[in-house]
């Protein structure tokens, strides 16, 4: 990084505001080069001590974590509906899907982690071989702002159960709530040194010197453009990264669906959290012979479904604002390029909120099908086969998640989809299930969060092979080796390798 390139040369506070507002709610003091080395300096030197506490106790500092959270959920809601504008029953909703995975984390990992035995072959019959795991280290945590709790919690409490210790950044969007969940952890777990899990705030530039601070693995969860940057900066220290990065996911409605579930899925699945979902619905691909009745059943219920900040809002505000004119411009490509409205349209695009927006018909090279929108839009395309939802579905340059409904086909269906994850007769049903791995592949990202291979993430493996005794004559790993020993492996080899016609 440059002189001219420092965070403090920019800003020295961030003001975090309510997006629905524009009111401010707290300053931060942003954290620069040094304090981020600083805090990774703190973590490395928590690391030994958190990761000798071993599983067992580590579960109960998690769980303590969880108990604390929920103590406080009343306060903590408030904060997420006030700083990323979503109502406070899906506040909670983040919330409760968060604490799923904490404890997943806390009670899995000594299982998903415990040494194993592997068997060590027939030429190596006097060892015994086995596989260890252990913690990396420091973990830096990069956060984005749509799911401030729920998503990074997957690579934080991962991270941690797996006896790492962990350096949060969380999105300059969501600074309060990002403080919060670390403050919590600590005043869950006084008696740990304060390393554990911290917090640097700040924006991209702090996140870019996390990157750079000397972690032992970058988890990162946002945008593919900064995925990228992000790989690339990792690159000169050969520092591995986690990519958690967009999608474009579409849902396949068969012949055979229920059509007004699958509607009811889609409008919700499109519109929630103003469409700000990296999973959300995106695309609908409905086949010709259910697509008038799903189309209807679609825009009837998104007529009723209302964004605000009060009460009885559906969905809040755009936590992004410059994330407005993107929505904005992919609605007018849409219909420029033939595409119609048959709810909503321009107009739905407020100052801060945009209302539910249905396209049919849309070009399948427009804006609104290839790029995220990451809005409450959906574009809906008649398709004539399952062939052809198919084929549809993945030509994209993302691969992160989807849908399929049909009463008889889908199971079928998803595995020919070329994603990392598939609801089948739900949206979004893979990301309450802490067991089920999450993750993309191309401009969705790298490596997977959640589950078992999201414990794994976090861990070297360490292989450890102990010769138990000595077979007399047979030295292959030696210089004492003999001809002898050769003519005998000379007749082993085709034995065991040589048979298969
Ligand atoms: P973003 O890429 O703008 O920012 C994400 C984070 O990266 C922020 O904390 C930001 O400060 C930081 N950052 C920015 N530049 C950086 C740099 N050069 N080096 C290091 N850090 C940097 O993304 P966003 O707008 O916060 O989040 C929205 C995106 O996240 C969408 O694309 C969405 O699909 C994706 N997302 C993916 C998942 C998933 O699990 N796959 C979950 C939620 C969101």
């Amino acid at each position: 990084m440059t002189t001219t390139e420092k965070i403090t040369d920019k800003e020295a506070v961030l003001t975090s505001v309510d997006p629905a507002t524009g009111a401010t709610l707290a300053t931060y003091p942003i954290a620069d080069d040094e304090a981020v080395r600083a805090a990774v300096a703190k973590a490395r030197a928590a690391a030994p001590a958190w990761e000798q506490l071993g599983f067992d106790e580590r579960r109960k500092a998690l769980l303590r974590w969880s108990s604390k959270l929920v103590a406080k959920s009343d306060e903590f809601c408030e904060l997420i509906h006030a700083e990323n504008g979503k109502p406070l029953d899906d506040a909670f909703l983040e919330l409760m899907l968060a604490l799923e995975h904490i404890a997943w984390a806390a009670k899995h990992a000594k299982k998903v982690l415990a040494p194993q035995k592997v068997p060590s072959g027939p030429m190596m019959s006097n060892f015994s071989a086995r596989i260890e795991y252990r913690p990396l280290g420091v973990i830096g945590v990069i956060g984005p702002w749509n799911y401030p709790v729920y998503t990074p919690n997957g690579s934080i409490a991962y991270a941690l159960a797996a006896g790492n210790t962990v350096v949060f950044k969380p999105s300059e969007y969501s600074t309060g709530i990002g403080n919060f969940l670390a403050e919590a952890f600590a005043e869950a777990n006084p008696q740990l040194p304060e390393g554990v899990f911290r917090t640097v705030n700040g924006y991209g530039a702090t996140g870019a010197a996390l990157v750079k601070a000397g972690v032992d693995k970058v988890a990162f969860t946002g945008s593919p453009g900064t995925g990228r940057k992000i790989m690339a900066a990792a690159a000169d220290t050969l520092t591995p990264v986690l990519l958690e990065c967009g999608g474009k996911d579409p849902v396949i409605v068969a012949a055979d669906a229920d059509v007004s579930a699958a509607a009811d899925a889609v409008a919700w699945g499109a519109t929630s959290n103003s469409g700000q979902t990296c999973a959300g619905v995106e695309r609908v691909y409905v086949d010709k012979s259910v697509r008038d009745e799903f189309v209807t059943e679609l825009t009837r219920i998104l007529t009723d479904v209302k964004p605000g900040s009060d009460k009885n809002a559906h969905y809040g505000p755009m936590t992004m604002p410059s994330q407005i004119a993107i929505v904005k411009r992919h609605i007018e490509d849409a219909l420029a390029r033939g595409g119609k409205a048959v709810l909503g349209g321009v107009e739905s695009v407020k100052e801060r909120f945009i209302e539910p927006v249905v396209l049919v018909d849309v070009d399948e090279d427009s804006a609104a099908v290839k790029e995220e929108t990451f809005g409450p839009t959906v574009t809906v395309t008649t398709v004539n086969s399952i062939d052809e939802a198919i084929e549809l579905a993945n030509n994209t340059t993302y691969g992160l998640a989807s849908a399929v409904y049909s009463k008889s086909r889908g199971v079928e269906i998803a595995r020919r989809l070329k994603v990392g994850a598939t609801s089948v007769n739900s949206v979004l049903g893979f990301a309450a299930i802490p067991g089920l791995p999450f993750g993309g592949s191309a401009d969705s990202g790298i490596g997977r969060i959640h589950g078992e291979p999201g414990l794994r993430e976090f861990v070297r493996p360490h292989s450890i092979a102990v010769q138990r005794f000595a077979i007399p004559g047979m030295a292959l790993l030696s210089y004492r080796r003999t001809q002898a020993n050769m003519k005998m492996l000379r007749k082993m080899v085709p034995l065991l390798h040589g048979r298969h016609k």
